[in-house]
């Protein structure tokens, strides 16, 4: 199937000279939908990646990567902006273009021994994902890979990765 035919390309967004790439349309087409989520299921069992849990960041990260623990039968956790967990939290901090954000994790959701999978809609500069590889590193667990949909090739994401596997489906 020809995801990319389904992924909506929205010039300037969120800021003039930004092409942003939209799952949405992805998303409510039924077969693309299916297709996606059963495609990174067997690229994950191709790569035979053993998966506890499937780490899912805010907020695109959850609408795939909870489908996908499903399919692979691992559990999820969901990786959020500061203040939204309500539990006690690990924290990471990481930086943007212009200033910092910081990511959480539930401290009782992983364990050392826990073997994580990544999971986002989109690799860009690899910041978010970098981050989140270093929240539950440094938790202990094992980082069995990433997985996304989409890759922006050009900006060299997954230069700033940790030497795991790294799975995507569509590449710009
Ligand atoms: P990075 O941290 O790799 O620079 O950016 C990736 C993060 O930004 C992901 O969480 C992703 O959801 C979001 N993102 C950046 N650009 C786009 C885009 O064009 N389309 C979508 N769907 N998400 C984007």
């Amino acid at each position: 199937m020809d995801l990319k035919s389904l992924i909506r390309d929205i010039p300037d967004f969120p800021k003039p000279g930004i092409l942003f790439r939209d799952i949405t349309t992805l998303l409510r087409d039924r077969q693309g939908l299916r297709y996606t989520i059963d495609f990174l299921a067997e690229k994950c069992s191709e790569a035979t990646l053993e998966i506890d849990y499937v780490i899912g960041m805010e907020s695109r990260g959850f609408i795939f990567g909870t489908p996908l623990a499903y399919k692979l039968g691992a559990g999820f956790i969901p990786v959020r902006k500061k203040g939204k967990l309500p539990a006690a939290v690990h924290s990471i901090e990481y930086e943007l273009e212009y200033g910092t954000d910081c990511l959480e994790v539930h401290r009782d959701a992983l364990h050392p021994d826990s073997r994580v999978l990544i999971v986002d809609d989109l690799i860009a500069t690899g910041g978010t994902a970098s981050a989140t590889a270093k929240l539950v590193q440094q938790i202990g667990c094992e980082l069995v890979g990433f997985g996304f949909i989409i890759e922006l090739r050009d900006l060299q994401g997954r230069k700033h990765l940790p030497d795991v596997p790294i799975i995507s489906l569509v590449e710009y």
